[in-house]
């Protein structure tokens, strides 16, 4: 499976804010593995389309929004590892279809709509019994891929992505934006100790989160998918940089991500890592690490996604 996938590259950062701060700046590029099945959610997918051939499902059925980045790699991975996939998609359908969208129904992935009313619906049995009596054996993957399998496949970004094994623990923080938690939760499990995990939430209110990540934790060290010695590392929320919500983006964030592409040659997408870089800068000139430190910023992809951001943030500005 890993043949079809690029090692992500790991690319210094040679920012004069870090330097003053007498700090070392790594991104892990996970947007790079793959132009389609790529960042965090390809890890968060891997062990579900395991389990699917393991248990012979020919088909995946998942959830997301009409600007999903899972829904996108969900289409690209079935088409990729041949299943049929079903995208279930929150609200109305709208016509024309937007990019991602089109792109997930060029993969062959069917569409499928629930109003909001059943979409908050989705996890219960109730909800999962009609999708299987309405499209027969499906191999349901939750919103996100945030399910313990996703968990698990989170536990391989920093060591088994790493150019040489060994590298990943010469940094002692490792940054990543953070919507589930699922992520950060698989990257703590598979640190050392001593190294420490911080999570950006985008949405607003992100504090909550913390007690997803002790339930997702504990869930998964007691699910015999954890190997017998791991334990995570300590790890933080620095709930400051959600810029008013999901989604939510000002010209501060806007101009910050453009520069920064400029400047170091990292595309951001809006909705995570622009929010997680702009966090992880701003922090740096507040001296909020040590000098000495070395930091990874975890770039977990999403870059599809600027594309329908771009188009509303026109639209916004032609009203
Ligand atoms: C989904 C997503 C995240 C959030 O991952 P969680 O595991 O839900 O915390 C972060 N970055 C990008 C680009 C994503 O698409």
């Amino acid at each position: 499976m890993s043949l079809i996938f690029l090692p992500p590259p790991l690319q210094q950062i040679n920012s004069e804010i870090a330097r003053n701060a007498g700090v070392d700046l790594y991104v892990l590029r996970l947007d790079l593995m793959h132009p389609w099945v790529n960042g965090n959610k390809w890890f968060k997918l891997k062990y579900n389309l395991l389990e699917a051939k393991e248990k012979d499902f020919t088909t995946l059925l998942t959830f997301g929004g009409a600007y999903s980045n899972h829904i996108y790699a969900t289409a690209a991975a079935g088409s990729l590892f041949g299943f049929r996939t079903i995208g279930v998609i929150r609200g109305e359908e709208r016509l024309p279809l937007n990019r991602t969208l089109s792109f997930a129904v060029q993969q062959g992935m069917q569409l499928v709509y629930l109003n909001r009313e059943m979409y908050r619906e989705r996890n219960t049995p109730e909800l999962e019994e009609y999708l299987q009596q309405r499209f027969g054996e499906v191999f349901i993957i939750p919103e996100g891929g945030s399910n313990l399998n996703g968990v698990r496949g989170c536990t391989e970004i920093i060591a088994d992505a790493m150019p040489t094994a060994g590298y990943a623990y010469a940094f002692d923080h490792i940054c990543v934006a953070c919507g589930t938690a699922t992520t950060l939760a698989g990257i703590a499990l598979s640190l050392h100790q001593g190294q420490r995990a911080i999570a950006f939430p985008v949405l607003k209110n992100g504090a909550f989160l913390a007690q997803e990540i002790e339930s997702l934790l504990t869930n998964y060290l007691a699910s015999g998918l954890a190997t017998p010695y791991s334990s995570p590392a300590s790890w933080e929320l620095v709930c400051d940089y959600h810029f008013g919500g999901y989604a939510k983006v000002n010209n501060d964030l806007l101009f910050f991500s453009q520069q920064f592409t400029e400047e170091h040659g990292v595309p951001l997408d809006y909705v995570y890592t622009a929010k997680m870089f702009y966090g992880v800068m701003d922090l740096l000139k507040q001296g909020f690490f040590s000098k000495g430190n070395s930091l990874l910023l975890v770039h977990t992809g999403g870059l599809q996604g600027n594309v329908g951001m771009e188009e509303r943030l026109q639209r916004f500005s032609k009203n």
